[in-house]
This record gives structure tokens, sequence and C-alpha cells, in this order.
């Protein structure tokens, strides 16, 4: 996997609270990409995402990702893409991992 830790000892005694951070560095936020090849510019992804992860591109005139950590991984953009435009990963993690103990 491509991530980095870092271990660590912050009590009195050594070794009394262990930790350890890890950090993807390329986490995955689920919704992953919109094919510009595919997408009609039709807007259904904009207004039906719960999550509110799209945005109109004034330029393209096409939907483009803009708040990808906000995906919840509902799919329903998937379910509303007319074009099939839409990749959404099965998989979310976060790019920082804590862990005591
Ligand atoms: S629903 Fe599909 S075709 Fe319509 S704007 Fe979104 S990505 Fe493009
Ligand atoms: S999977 Fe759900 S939350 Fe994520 S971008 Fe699609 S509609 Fe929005």
């Amino acid at each position: 996997m491509n991530r980095d830790t870092l271990s660590g000892s912050p009590g009195s005694k050594r070794g009394e609270h262990p930790f350890s951070i890890a950090i993807d560095k390329e986490p995955k936020m689920a919704i992953e990409r919109i094919d510009p090849e595919l997408c009609n510019g039709c807007g259904i992804c904009v207004t039906s995402c719960p999550a509110d992860v799209f945005r109109m591109d004034r330029k393209s005139k096409q939907a483009v990702i803009t708040y990808p950590e906000d995906c919840t991984l509902c799919g329903w953009c998937l379910e509303v893409c007319p074009r099939n435009a839409v990749t959404v990963s099965p998989e979310k993690r976060s790019p920082l991992i804590v862990s005591w103990g």
C-alpha cells in the first residue's frame, strides 16, 4: 500500500502510550472521475448529489468534481447520470489514520 507510517510513544515512560499515524499518499475519495467524452452537461449529478460534490464548469459546460472528499459513496450519481460518465470507487480511505495502543 502506498502509505507512510510514523510510530512513537509520548508517555512519561517509554512505551506507555504508543501511537501510530499513517498517511495515505494517494487517498481514495470514492468519486473518481467524470469522463469528458461522455458528459453531456445535463447537470443532473450537480443537482442530485446529496453531498454537493459536483459543480458545472462554465467554460466546458460540463460537470466537474469539486469536493471529492465530501463524497459519501452513496452511488446516486451512478444511478442518475444518463451517459454513464461517472466513475466511483467502491473504496473510500481517509488520508490520515491515527491509532493508539
Ligand atoms: S449527470 Fe452525467 S452527463 Fe449529466 S452533467 Fe453529470 S456527469 Fe455529465
Ligand atoms: S457517490 Fe453519492 S456522494 Fe459521492 S459523488 Fe456520487 S452522488 Fe455524490
